[in-house]
């Protein structure tokens, strides 16, 4: 019997890279992929979920959907990511186990790991210690997708699972500025500052590091760890640690696809957030040594061209 791929958060940065990577030659013969979107079901809603997963009856998921958001968005509004994302998780595994799904590759971040910790982080230390405070709620609901995949592989047999990225970005970001990943709102703000003549403004000193991975590379993983990844264990999928950048490398980045020639400002009255997250991919390239990374130049030009083409309809 031929797969049908539910891909939850099918809208998103993430999903969107993933329906174009699989439109672009990754679908095989007789598969059905669903993309899906809020607006056909709230996962947070227990019944809408049943209802979903009874009508598509999926063999396999894809599971992205979640309250997501930078730094900011995250301080403001801890209670709400961890209700909100809990909701879905339980959801979403319930009904994919209800319904025979023998599959489910679901998604952690980097960010969710321990705030006090050794380098590079691996995916041992999900558990260990209490995340940044900054962002403990969307933290704790994602570990516990892993405590939730050990009881269905436990209890159950099924191949339920995860990866964590490091921080994405690429076409169909969330440019909005208050809630937006650091890369999308700096294009979104070099944007108008280069239209209107006015300074580029940073938030924070610039010094934090980070992994960034473009979501067409992200993409490509996920549907390598659907087909290839058998372990309930999670798997990091991220850049090399030689590759990890500092918050001005980035700005550099985007000044540069724009060729922004005015004022850079660092607003060091906004917040840092963790220093850094290094993550180690080294499970990743043992299983799959052949990926090839987009260069972060490259894949920064790419999101800023989308993003100047895109304007109008882009999420803002
Ligand atoms: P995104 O662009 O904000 O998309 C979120 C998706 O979730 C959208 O398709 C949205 O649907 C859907 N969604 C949200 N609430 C929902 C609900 N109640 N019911 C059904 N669908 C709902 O997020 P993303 O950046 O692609 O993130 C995808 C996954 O990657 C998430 O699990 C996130 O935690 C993880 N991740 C992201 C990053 C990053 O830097 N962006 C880093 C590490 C991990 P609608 O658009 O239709 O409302
Ligand atoms: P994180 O990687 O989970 O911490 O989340 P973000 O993608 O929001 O990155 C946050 C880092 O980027 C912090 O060091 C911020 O100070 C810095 N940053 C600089 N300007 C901005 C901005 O306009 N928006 C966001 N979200 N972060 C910014």
């Amino acid at each position: 019997m031929a797969d049908v791929i539910l891909v939850t958060g099918g809208t998103g940065l993430v999903g969107k890279a993933i329906q174009e990577v699989v439109e672009s030659g990754e679908k095989r013969e007789g598969e059905q992929w669903h993309f899906l979107s809020s607006k056909e079901c709230d996962l947070s809603s227990l019944e809408e979920t049943r209802e979903l997963f009874q009508r598509i009856k999926p063999t396999k998921v894809i599971h992205l959907a979640a309250m997501v958001g930078g730094l900011f968005h995250n301080m403001a509004n801890n209670l709400a990511f961890f209700r909100v994302n809990m909701a879905i998780n339980d959801n979403v595994l319930l009904c994919a186990h209800e319904n025979g799904v023998d599959k489910v590759v679901s998604c952690l971040s980097t960010c969710i790991f321990p705030d006090k910790t050794t380098y590079p982080i691996d995916e041992t230390m999900v558990h260990d210690g209490p995340p940044h405070d900054s962002n403990f709620g969307y933290s704790y609901a994602k570990r516990m997708i892993d405590t939730l995949n050990r009881g269905y592989s436990n209890e159950h047999g099924r191949k339920y699972t995860s990866v964590i990225p490091c921080n994405v970005f690429g076409p169909h970001d969330n440019y909005n500025l208050q809630a937006g990943h650091v890369i999308p709102a700096l294009i979104h703000k070099c944007f108008v500052a280069k239209r209107d003549g006015t300074p580029l403004q940073v938030f924070g000193s610039g010094k934090p590091l980070r992994q960034f991975i473009y979501s067409h590379d992200l993409a490509r993983l996920f549907v390598w760890t659907l087909r290839n990844y058998e372990e309930t264990a999670p798997l990091i999928l991220s850049v090399d640690e030689e590759h990890e950048v500092s918050i001005a490398d980035a700005v550099d980045a985007v000044v540069e696809a724009f060729g922004f020639e005015g004022e850079v400002n660092y607003d060091t009255s906004k917040a840092d957030g963790q220093y850094k997250k290094t993550a180690s991919n080294d499970k990743l390239r043992r299983l799959h040594s052949s990926f090839e990374f987009t260069p972060f130049k490259e894949a920064v030009k790419r999101s800023v061209d989308w993003f100047v083409e895109n304007y109008e309809t882009a999420r803002k």
